[in-house]
């Protein structure tokens, strides 16, 4: 039976001498998804990249394809194809050569060929550019052409190291969506490797978090985003603020955290803690709210107003709790609306008890 398995990372090490740049990371693709690696860079995940498109070996563990064990295999035995970092396109050749380098190889008929290279040229938008030099292209469309010549391999895995870290922001948001559009027309699986979070969230079906040589989490967008299990996640994705405290009290799933000075109830889904632990508490920015020192909210902890940050859509404000953390509190800025706080006036940070997330580690 074929499985939808298609990709299963097991216990996958590697040691760069004395460096550990992977540290026993196991996880599942499932055919067709678009599956991205998201982290701070030195993380790992080129290594996790390489070591799946089986560019070098790993020190343990093993990589399967649709159940198979192909750890041993070199590149060219694989169901994969890479699409670079750097763009890595022949200088001296026009596209249609350029996509079709690989299918030569292969010793594919002429016909066969342009045949080939016609469909994936429509397919990335770059039709009738057959005959351009690389040199005459944008940076967006030399990109397409990168992808162009993995795709047009037809594996069953398109592996992608930052396709998109040398295009400027508002390129990069729309090829996010062309990118996500074309796997979904291929139906093939994508394992997409970025440290930024924006395009993770845009194109990813799942996100896996890796960090110092681990996978921290996974799930979907909006699981990372709205319910991250970890701390570290929480620091790394959104605009979180860490409230540090003792468990006090653990009725069910209700927890009573002294943050010193405040006390806070807050909710523990499925993190296991006890009387006395250290915890963070965290809660996004946007999900804070500034209240006056006299009205009373779900969960308030007291604060000094520091400053506020215009970013255009919102207005970061920055207040400082008494132990001196800096907490960001993010409003729509709307003028007609807008809160007129001093500096170093008094107010209080509050937010509904469901809005923050608790973690032991
Ligand atoms: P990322 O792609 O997440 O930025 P990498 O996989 O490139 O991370 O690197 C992970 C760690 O391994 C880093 O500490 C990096 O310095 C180290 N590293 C990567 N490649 C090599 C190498 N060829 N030799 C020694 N150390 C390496
Ligand atoms: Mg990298």
């Amino acid at each position: 039976m074929e499985s939808h398995i298609g990709v299963e990372v097991v216990d996958l090490s590697k040691n760069y001498g004395s460096v550990a740049a992977l540290k026993s990371v196991s996880f599942m693709v499932n055919s067709g998804q678009y599956f991205v690696l998201l982290g701070p860079s030195g993380g790992g995940k080129t290594t996790l990249l390489r070591l799946i498109g089986g560019f070098m070996r790993p020190t343990s563990g093993a990589v399967l394809f649709r159940g198979h064990d192909l750890t041993h295999l070199p590149p060219n035995q694989r169901p994969t194809s890479m699409v670079f970092q750097s763009y890595a396109l022949f200088p001296h050749m026009t596209v249609q050569n350029n996509v079709a380098y690989g299918l030569k190889l292969r010793k594919l008929s002429k016909a066969q060929s342009d045949n080939k290279v016609g469909r994936v040229l429509e397919l990335v938008g770059l039709d009738g550019l057959n005959d351009r030099m690389p040199h005459e292209l944008s940076g967006g469309q030399q990109q397409r052409v990168q992808l162009a010549r993995s795709l047009v391999l037809e594996s069953d895995v398109l592996l992608l190291d930052e396709p998109l870290a040398s295009l400027d922001a508002k390129l990069r948001k729309e090829m996010c969506l062309e990118l996500k559009r074309l796997q979904e027309q291929v139906g093939i699986t994508f394992i997409h490797v970025t440290h930024n979070q924006e395009e993770a969230m845009t194109i990813a079906d799942r996100i896996a978090i890796v960090a110092g040589g681990e996978l921290v989490e996974e799930g979907s967008p909006r699981d990372i985003y709205e319910r991250p299990q970890r701390r570290f996640t929480a620091e790394f994705i959104g605009d979180n603020n860490i409230f540090q405290g003792t468990v006090i009290e653990q009725v069910g799933s209700d927890v009573k955290v002294d943050l010193g000075y405040a006390k806070i109830d807050v909710s523990a889904d499925d993190t296991f803690v006890r009387k006395g632990e250290e915890v963070a508490v965290s809660v996004r920015s946007e999900l804070l709210q500034l209240v006056g020192p006299d009205i009373d909210f779900a969960n308030t902890v007291p604060a000094r107003y520091v400053e506020e940050v215009y970013l255009g859509l919102t207005t970061s404000h920055l207040v400082r709790l008494s132990n001196g953390t800096e907490v960001a509190v993010r409003l729509i800025s709307e003028e007609k609306n807008a809160p007129q706080f001093r500096s170093n006036q008094k107010v209080n940070v509050g937010w509904h008890k469901s809005s923050a997330r608790l973690h032991n580690n």
